[in-house]
Order: structure tokens, then sequence, then C-alpha cells
């Protein structure tokens, strides 16, 4: 069985279809979020999760914030910008399906799964074995997804010692999973470890392994989109270094 994982698209079509195309085919998608933002494609990205079948989709921070759940304050300036103007070009469908989704924790067999983290699932990041092991504390299943920290890792919890470890599996190698860990499959459409490629990971909950994965995408065709229509460059310099 196979199940895809995304997280934090942010309005990047080219790397989202990238992705769809490597995966091939799935028996479900659980997108953790985060499909608008900082990228120049919102209705596009939107549209495309609201299609795939088998869904389980929670709601990011940045979607939260489109549908006026949040001030736009929370946000830096650029990320602002971006908000903004997506705000105003989103459809009313689509944001009528953002609206639809939980901004909470939502369990799905062994997995819980939360945007930031199940402490507080739309806001902290998980980015450290500190922030991991106060997590553990917040859910009772074997494992948890996390997305948000746009870092592809797993954080594996030894509880004999009560201690947490932080891995960076290799891409394309199918580990094993053993309870408790919380895994974050990168984002999609903006990966912040400093490798610009289109971050997911595919889950078998029957053989219990985690695959994460990279793929190449056009970055030069959704830069030219963020500068054609006037979004902060930062965003575009950002997707070719991976930061
Ligand atoms: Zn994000």
């Amino acid at each position: 069985m196979r199940i895809l994982v995304i997280s934090d698209i942010h309005a990047n079509y080219e790397a989202l279809e990238a992705v769809l195309a490597d995966a091939g085919a799935v028996d479900e998608t659980w997108c953790l979020g985060d499909m608008v933002g900082y990228g120049p494609d919102p209705n596009l990205c939107v549209e495309t999760v609201r299609d795939l079948s088998n869904l389980t989709c929670l709601l990011g921070n940045h979607d939260a914030a489109i549908l006026g759940r949040m001030p736009l304050a929370a946000f830096n300036g650029e990320a602002r910008r971006s908000l903004d103007l997506q705000s105003r070009v989103l459809t009313a469908d689509n944001v009528d399906f953002l609206r639809s989704l939980p901004d909470s924790t939502l369990t799905n067999g062994a997995v819980t799964l939360a945007h930031g983290s199940p402490r507080d699932p739309t806001w902290e990041y998980v980015l450290n074995t500190l922030s991991a092991r106060l997590n553990f504390d917040y859910f009772n299943t074997p494992f948890c997804f996390v997305g948000h920290a746009h870092l592809q890792c797993m954080f594996q919890l030894d509880e004999e010692r009560n201690r947490v470890s932080m891995e960076v599996p290799p891409v394309g190698e199918p580990v094993e999973m053993k309870p408790r860990a919380i895994f974050n499959p990168g984002s999609v459409g903006q990966p912040r470890d400093r490798d610009p490629r289109a971050s997911y990971a595919i889950y078998d909950p029957i053989a219990r392994t985690w695959e994460p994965r990279r793929v190449e995408y056009d970055i030069a065709a959704v830069q030219a989109r963020i500068r054609e229509l006037g979004m902060p460059e930062k965003h575009a310099a950002r997707i070719a270094e991976g930061w």
C-alpha cells in the first residue's frame, strides 16, 4: 500500500506536478497543509489537491491566514504580501475547500497528522530534538506526521532512555518505522534544507515503511511567474537554493 505524504506546497504548481508524476499511482494522499502562500499559483495548487482521490487534508497557517482566521501581521512582510495578493485571486470554490479543512490534528490508523505539531497544530515548528521531545507527550499513536518546518527529517523516541534523536534518512531508501517517531516529508514548494528539489514521502502502513523522496522541477519557470506577478523577489531567489 502506498500513501503519498505531502506538505507546504505554497502555490508552487510546477513542484506539485513533478511530485505527483514522480510518486506515480498511490492509494491515498495525505496533505499536511499550506497549499497557499509564497508562490505564484494558489488556485491551481488548491484545485489539484482538491481533485486527488482518497485525500486527507489539513489546514496550514498560511491557509488559515487566507481565510482571515489569523492576522496577517503574524507573518513577515514578504509572506504577508503574497498572502494579500493571493487572497484577492483565490476563487470562491477554493476558499470553500480551505474552509472545510480541519485546523486540529487528525488520526489515521497508526498515525497522528498535524500541520505544525500535535501540541500546537497550526503554529509550532518541530525543528529540533527539544521541540520533538515535548511533542511526544501530545499524541498517543505510534507515529506522527508533521509539516510546517519545510525540513525532510524524522525524530525517534527511545522510550527507555527518554531520549529523542533527529535523523535525515537517505532519499529513496525506505526506512523501517519503529514506534514512536515523528516524520516530516519536507516541503513540496519551498524546501529549506539547502536541497531545492521538491520534497515528499511515501508511507506504507502495511510494511510500516517511510520513504523520503526528492524530485527536480522547473524552478526557472516558477521564478518567472513570481516576477511576472510582481511577487517578492525573495520568494523567487530562495526556491533555487532551498532556504
Ligand atoms: Zn509552510
